[in-house]
């Protein structure tokens, strides 16, 4: 389950948000390291990418460009990860 293997506090999306490396989160509650099942993750995160990639190409030097695509996507994709870890997609290695 995506749960903190120390204290067993669900991962919150601040987790995900505050995380600079993916597949390297910190439990919010207890501040233990929790890792991200490499394959799961990988495949998730470079998808993820691919997206955002194709989208901030397709949509580059419209007006508003920062404002209007490359926040929203940046802010959808962290949510989007978040939801992969909480349905159990993306899974959390037991240390
Ligand atoms: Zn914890």
């Amino acid at each position: 389950m995506s749960k903190c293997s120390k204290c067993d506090a669900d991962i919150t999306f601040m987790s995900v948000l505050n995380s600079p490396n993916p597949l390297r989160l910190k439990c919010s509650n207890c501040k233990e390291g929790i890792k991200i099942h490499g394959v799961t993750g990988g495949v998730a995160v470079a998808t993820i990418f691919a997206l955002i990639g194709l989208i901030l190409y397709g949509f580059y030097g419209i007006e508003g460009y920062w404002l209007k695509v490359v926040l929203p996507v940046i802010v959808v994709s962290e949510v989007v990860y978040f939801l992969l870890i909480k349905l159990g997609i993306v899974k959390v290695s037991i240390s």
